[in-house]
């Protein structure tokens, strides 16, 4: 979506073409209606237990289908959808449709988490975690069926606030993550004082397993940096983007207990989710 451009100090930087820009404010104005006309759904990935290969929660995933355009990737989307602060009701209808959905499984018998991803802007809200305890216990889930996915960059801004707003979704037994960890500019040092309950390793990392030579021996250390920094700080370690049988070995291997990826299941609508049992 971004082209490479030549700056003033002959630096490469990224810049949205004008042709870029319009179709950017064409999506923004077709994203507010979208909302209001039903067009977003959620998609379910599974998480599975990686020593039993059993579905353990699932994460919530946004779609969005463009009446004249189709699927539009939410990497498309998202970034127009915060700039334009349409995240922040977009996030709230997600967090709505993930805690119904795990009302209708409970109803069916099955007892499943669900993990909903939260953008920094829509964090940062005043209001934010009443919103969701609301969201919560409107639909009569358990607080600990909810875990809220968050990304290093909605730690950043205003450290007291993230602590407190943390403490007290903890406080009230709604479950936290740094979702893409590895990325972001979060250091190791920072997570001891952050109460949060699971790391998401990146997939990038997991793809680097697989590459032959130094990319890959660097991500192992990597990885067994981060899994003991878990282990010293009681966290649970999830991988993302598990595409080959190689790349689920290694992290057995590791240590990681828990991943997701396209070896197991892509994102799939709700009523397609398979190896949901009442046992979870
Ligand atoms: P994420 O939260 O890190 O979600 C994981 C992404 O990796 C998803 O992409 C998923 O489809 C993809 N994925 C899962 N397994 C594999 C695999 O084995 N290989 C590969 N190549 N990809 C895999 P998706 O659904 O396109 O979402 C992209 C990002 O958009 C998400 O990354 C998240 O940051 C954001 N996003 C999605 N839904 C929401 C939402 O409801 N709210 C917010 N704020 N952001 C969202
Ligand atoms: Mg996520
Ligand atoms: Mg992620
Ligand atoms: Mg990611």
């Amino acid at each position: 979506y971004h082209v490479k451009r030549r700056g003033r100090n002959g630096l490469r930087v990224f810049e949205p073409s004008n042709v870029e820009q319009e179709i950017g404010r064409t999506l923004t104005r077709d994203l507010t209606a979208a909302l209001r006309e039903g067009q977003f759904s959620l998609a379910y990935q599974p998480l599975l237990d990686l020593q039993t290969r059993t579905t353990v929660k699932v994460e919530a995933l946004l779609r969005w289908t463009h009446p004249l355009h189709g699927p539009i990737s939410p990497a498309t989307f998202i970034p127009l959808a915060e700039v334009s602060g349409l995240i922040v009701p977009l996030g709230d209808w997600v967090l709505h449709e993930a805690c119904a959905q795990v009302r209708r499984w409970q109803e069916a018998g099955l007892r499943v988490g669900v993990c909903v991803n939260v953008a920094p802007l829509q964090f940062a809200q005043p209001g934010f975690v009443g919103k969701v305890l609301e969201t919560v216990r409107a639909h009569g889930i358990p607080h600990g069926a909810l875990e809220l996915e968050l990304t290093e960059g909605a730690l950043l801004a205003d450290p007291t606030g993230v602590r407190q707003a943390l403490h007290e979704l903890k406080a009230a037994g709604v479950r936290t993550a740094l979702d893409d960890f590895g990325t972001g500019y979060s250091s190791l040092s920072q997570l001891r004082d952050l109460p949060i309950q699971t790391l998401k390793i990146d997939r990038s990392f997991v793809r680097d397993l697989e590459q032959p030579g130094e990319a890959c021996q660097y991500t192992e250390v990597l990885i067994q940096a981060v899994l003991a920094v878990a282990r010293t700080l009681h966290l649970g370690v999830v991988a993302e983007g598990i595409e080959t049988e190689a790349q689920l070995r290694r992290l057995r291997e590791f240590g990681v207990t828990v991943g997701q990826g396209y070896l197991f299941s892509p994102p799939r609508p709700a009523a397609e989710i398979e190896g949901l049992s009442g046992h979870l």
